[in-house]
């Protein structure tokens, strides 16, 4: 049994390894654990107290990943709903589809009766309200939000604006391996925009019998190389842990463009090892439990530096 959770999981991973504890399948314990992320309002980037988009909507994004079953379930784009993450499980769980957004994951949401609610909560408004009267410009006041919005997608590459995901990744004592997110996505963000965190293969992936991966930050960069998908094929394809997350990197730094520096890559092989790396970061941390701990651990996430030679953001002047 193992247990990753990124900086974000805090508050949610001491639950996730009862319930590993307990014997529970893995799905069930990050589904239980991500639940309480998603309903703390002090983690601005998941569930009630996350960022919205560019017109002050919170969207949020979910997705989970059964290594054994090889099914997944994934929300995106969704508002109004508290537990994006059980909605994407019982995507997994009732229907011949993977993955569900907009007002048709809305729908779903209310057929099976997930909890309605408000995300936005009042410091985030104010914050949105803040970006809003510092930097639209006058002429589009009037009728905002039925305005072009595209030039102001600048500003979700702004750093000061929060973004971040929860991922956990989880073996059970059965051996099932699993994956889950869930997010607010990029504050400021066009809305509609995915990110990673519902996009299979992308922000998560999950295989039984090799491992798991799951990524926070830019889900541009990790849709575009397919990173938490070839994570697990490297090490199917006999690469160790190690070396199938270089690879991943590696494949990112080809991109050229975009903002690699945002992109944390966590992953696990069934063969109890981990590793959680951040691109050209600064100091973070992520949470790690197996049963020789009583309670999960924060440990110093990895620091890998991608040469600026080979890498050019297109976010920087
Ligand atoms: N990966 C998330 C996204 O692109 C955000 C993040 O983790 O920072 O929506």
């Amino acid at each position: 049994m193992i247990l990753v959770t990124n900086n974000e999981g805090k508050v949610g991973c001491a639950t996730t390894a009862t319930g590993l504890r307990n014997g529970n399948h893995a799905l069930d314990a990050i589904e239980s654990g991500i639940r309480i992320v998603e309903t703390d309002e002090s983690v601005r980037t998941v569930g009630r107290g996350g960022f919205p988009n560019l017109v002050g909507t919170v969207q949020l994004d979910a997705g989970v990943m059964d290594g054994t079953t090889l099914r997944t379930g994934a929300v995106g784009a969704i508002e109004g709903f508290l537990h994006p993450v059980t909605i994407a499980r019982q995507v997994l769980e009732r229907l011949p589809h993977e993955l569900l957004v907009g007002p048709g994951a809305e729908r779903f949401a209310r057929e099976i009766g997930a909890e309605a609610g408000e995300n936005l909560i009042d410091d985030v408004r104010a914050s949105w309200e803040r970006w809003f009267d510092a930097e639209v410009p006058d002429d589009r006041r009037a009728s905002w939000p039925d305005v072009p919005l595209a030039d102001l997608c600048r500003h979700a590459i702004d750093p000061e604006v929060g973004r971040d995901t929860t991922v956990f990744l989880a073996i059970d004592a059965a051996g099932n391996t699993c994956a889950g997110t869930s997010t607010s996505g990029w504050g400021w963000k066009y809305p509609g925009r995915l990110g990673d965190s519902p996009i299979v293969g992308a922000g998560f992936y999950a295989d039984s019998q090799y491992g798991a991966c799951a990524c926070t930050g830019a889900g541009e960069m990790t849709i575009r190389s397919g990173t938490a998908r070839a994570v697990v094929a490297y090490m199917r394809f006999g690469a160790d842990l190690r070396e199938a997350v270089d690879a991943a990197i590696e494949d990112m730094a080809r991109l050229k463009t975009g903002l690699i520096s945002r992109v944390t890559l966590h992953a696990i092989d069934t063969r109890g090892h981990h590793r959680a790396v951040a691109i050209n970061g600064t100091h973070n941390t992520y949470w790690y439990w197996d049963p020789t701990l009583e309670h999960p651990e924060e440990r110093e996430t990895e620091i890998v530096q991608v040469s600026p030679r080979t890498f050019e953001s297109r976010a920087k002047p």
